[in-house]
């Protein structure tokens, strides 16, 4: 194995070491480009994201030799990721693991997250899941797909007591904890005012997360919490905080239609304001306001990851790497690093933080990047992207299409949310999986175990 690995990558003097996530000891001459050893050029890809993997699914692995670092062995299929945070879909139906790709080597995928990046010397510096050792990696080519982290405005306690919705894991803890508090809110002996802070949830942020989130958890407690927690069902409730309106990036109309739709729910409230702090048992609100609650879901916005913040090269005011119009990140010359998904912002054209976007881009620099290893580099044409429009669930069987041409509501938005979802999934694995999982729903309800 080991003599494996070091025919295809390193054969050279020791200078750098290196250690693969599987913890083997081998050398790299940082001097050696990693073309001069096989022939093909080394293409690193950082992330496994919409952006990432579409890189890895769009690259002709003929002319390179693909190394994917990340500290995550999956794709995720974000638009569905608050269906699983209530147990409407669950967690591996809408993950895809990165080794279905096809690698050329098995150590090709590393479980390992980027720390730093030396333009000069054409290394990125890895860190091994393994043991947090710090390794060096050339590359010929780069591509920067890490995404963003959501941003907590410095407001104090997030972190701490907080649940954000990003990852897979966050919406286990979210529905764990969920569930958890239902159990602890049916104990004996629990005062009325502890069960109404157990079974309160709280939203911050109104941007389609919070709202597909809040719209979940509507149809847990409307379809599941009815049937199985019958005398507590009345002390449920949620609180949606957003300091501006919701859903920003729709229409007029469809944002009115998601507003009313909530305020008409009994329990559901939309309350205009900020937070200030957040307590593991209370939050505060702008006006001082102490409100009781179990769980607070942060979801506004977005900040840079580490690696992104740590990128010595020009940015713009959300700390955005900037690109050019061909991807190209700004400050290095040689034109071998690409910054794509919500990492990266396009100067002259800056697009929306969306998977529909970074997927596009990863196809685009996958292509760019065939173009430029063939020679052909007179063909490249800039990169440009057409919004097909954006769809949200809000909860009920009700959704929203905001199409360019057209702006749909309610019912038969909802079959397009998922009709349009379904057909997007990445695998037929996925797509047997997830409509079994709503089927499932539908007839038995949610599984409320809580593990
Ligand atoms: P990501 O998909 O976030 O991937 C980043 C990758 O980088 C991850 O694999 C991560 O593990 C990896 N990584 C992180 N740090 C490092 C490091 N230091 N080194 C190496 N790898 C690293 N968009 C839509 O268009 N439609 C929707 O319906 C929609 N719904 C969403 C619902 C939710 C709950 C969320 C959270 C987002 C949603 N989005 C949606 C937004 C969309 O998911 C993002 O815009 C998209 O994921 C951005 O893709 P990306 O490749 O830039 O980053």
């Amino acid at each position: 194995m080991i003599s494996n690995l070091q025919t295809r990558i390193f054969l050279r003097p020791s200078i750098f070491r290196l250690w693969t996530s599987r913890g083997i000891q081998t050398t790299i001459n940082s001097r050696q480009n990693y073309t001069q050893t096989t022939g093909r050029q080394r293409l690193v890809i950082l992330g496994t994201g919409w952006g990432s993997y579409s890189v890895l699914k769009h690259i002709n692995k003929k002319l390179f030799d693909v190394i994917v670092i990340s500290p995550r062995n999956h794709f995720l299929f974000t638009p569905l990721l608050c269906s699983t945070t209530v147990g409407t879909l669950e967690f591996r139906s809408i993950i895809e693991p990165i080794r279905n790709t096809g690698f050329r080597d098995e150590h090709h995928f590393q479980l390992a997250e980027a720390v730093k990046l030396l333009p000069d010397e054409h290394t990125v510096l890895c860190r091994s899941s393994l043991n947090n050792d710090e390794y060096p990696l050339k590359y010929d080519k780069l591509v920067i797909g890490v995404g963003a982290v959501s941003n907590t405005f410095g407001v104090p306690g997030v972190h701490e007591n907080a649940f954000f919705l990003k990852e897979i894991a966050d919406a286990r803890k979210i529905r764990n904890q969920i569930l958890k508090n239902f159990e602890l809110a049916m104990q004996p002996g629990v005062s009325e005012e502890e069960k109404k802070r157990l079974l309160h949830f709280v939203i911050v942020g109104g941007g389609p997360t919070g709202v597909e989130f809040g719209a979940e958890l509507y149809d847990f407690v409307k379809q599941d919490v009815t049937r199985l927690y019958v005398h507590e069902k009345s002390k449920v409730s949620v609180t949606l905080i957003e300091a501006r309106q919701i859903l920003p990036s729709f229409d007029e109309k469809l944002r009115n239609f998601a507003e009313k739709k909530m305020r008409q729910r009994e329990q559901f409230e939309l309350v205009q304001s900020s937070v200030t702090e957040v307590h593991s048992d209370h939050i505060k609100l702008q006006d001082g306001t102490v409100v009781p609650c179990s769980l607070v879901v942060w979801s506004t916005g977005l900040a840079p990851r580490p690696f992104t913040a740590s990128v010595d090269l020009p940015k713009n005011a959300n700390s955005q790497i900037l690109v050019d119009q061909y991807l190209r990140v700004k400050g290095i010359n040689d034109g071998s690093v690409f910054a794509i998904g919500d990492c990266s912002c396009i100067e002259a054209n800056p697009y929306p933080c969306t998977a529909q976007v970074a997927e596009r881009e990863g196809s685009y620099v996958a292509s760019c990047l065939g173009l430029l290893a063939m020679g052909q580099a007179s063909e490249l044409k800039p990169f440009s992207w057409k919004n097909l429009g954006m769809l949200a669930y809000v909860g009920d069987y009700q959704g929203l299409a905001d199409f360019p041409t057209s702006k749909l509501q309610g019912f038969k938005s909802w079959i397009l949310w998922r009709s349009v979802y379904f057909t997007k999934l990445g695998s037929w694995r996925a797509r047997f999986q997830v409509p079994f999982d709503w089927m499932r729903t539908f007839i038995w309800g949610r599984d409320v175990s809580q593990f």
